[in-house]
């Protein structure tokens, strides 16, 4: 394509949402195949809700709420903020943690008013040696079984309860998907959440082919392991934790709405945080380069 052609390109891409970092992008877009989507935040809203609690024999659901709240008031995760913001809009004012710690993929740890406090995924409590009840455990999997995400809750060493939190699908997400199939890409989800909350939201969108349960410095391994087998792929994301993959693929796109440090690592921004225009910038570099009318 003439340089023209190319600041034609660039500037189209502009008026339908998508930022590109430099011309040299638009020939990487039109060669993608695959296109690997991180789901919270990018498939999903990622504005998620507390939905229930399930306290341990013994436990008092505002002390739950209190202590786990405090904590996840000082993470940005969406989870966090939905255990935050649910937390402080049923019990009020939240205590200050002390010795807090963010645990990338895994949640966060803290003393909160004396307690040894964690919140997370039941790894996470595994790795303090801890398990959930029998109960707690029953209450997760079936949290788990209707497509929601389930929290742990832990404090002073022992397991007291488990949240359940849930974001939507955008609206826009099944077309996306569908429009990015009919450019001849294969969509695969990629996620740190659990395996039956991200089947879930596949079967949502239309996406067959799903990792979960990948920690944040794994998701560029699955990129990897995928341009091993020969693909071009793209890969869409928002969060701090995708920044690598997003390096690493051969196309990153940032969704606008998310992190400055995915933003840093892509090559496209899609400023809406709307799918459909991956969709569009494949059209638009194919039609820029001249392989469709
Ligand atoms: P995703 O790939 O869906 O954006 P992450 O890798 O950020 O997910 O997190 C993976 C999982 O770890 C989450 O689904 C959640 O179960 C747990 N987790 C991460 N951060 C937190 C937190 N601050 N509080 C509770 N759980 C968390
Ligand atoms: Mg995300």
């Amino acid at each position: 394509a003439t340089p023209t052609a190319l600041m034609v390109g660039t500037g189209r891409g502009a008026q339908l949402g998508i930022l590109i970092k430099g011309p040299e992008v638009l020939e990487t877009t039109r060669k993608v195949d695959t296109i690997v989507l991180d789901k919270t935040g990018t498939v999903t809203t990622g504005r998620m809700t507390l939905l229930a609690v399930h306290t341990a024999d013994n436990t008092d659901k505002a002390e739950v709420l209190r202590l786990a709240g405090a904590l996840e008031h000082s993470s940005e995760h969406p989870v966090a903020r939905a255990v935050a913001d649910g937390a402080a809009s049923e019990v009020g004012t939240l205590p200050v943690p002390e010795d807090f710690a963010n645990i990338a993929g895994l949640g966060v740890q803290g003393v909160v008013d004396g307690h040894a406090v964690l919140v997370g995924r039941e790894r996470l409590l595994g790795e303090w040696a801890m398990e959930l009840t029998p109960a707690l455990k029953r209450a997760k999997e079936e949290a788990e079984a209707a497509g929601r995400t389930a929290i742990a809750v832990a404090w002073d060493g022992e397991a007291r309860a488990v949240l359940e939190v849930a974001d939507a699908v955008k609206e826009t997400s099944p077309e996306a998907i569908r429009r990015l199939r009919a450019l001849g890409l294969t969509p695969i989800l990629l996620t740190g959440d659990n395996r039956a909350v991200a089947e879930a939201v596949a079967a949502e969108v239309g996406i067959e082919t799903v990792y979960a349960e990948v920690m944040p410095e794994d998701k560029v391994d699955v990129v990897k392991s995928l341009q091993a087998e020969g693909r071009s792929v793209a890969m869409v994301g928002d969060g701090v934790n995708d920044a690598a993959a997003l390096a690493q693929a051969d196309l990153g796109l940032a969704m606008g709405t998310g992190t400055d440090a995915a933003i840093e690592a892509g090559d496209l921004t899609l400023v809406r945080g709307d799918l459909r225009a991956a969709a569009d910038a494949i059209r638009l570099s194919r039609k820029t380069l001249g392989t469709i009318k």
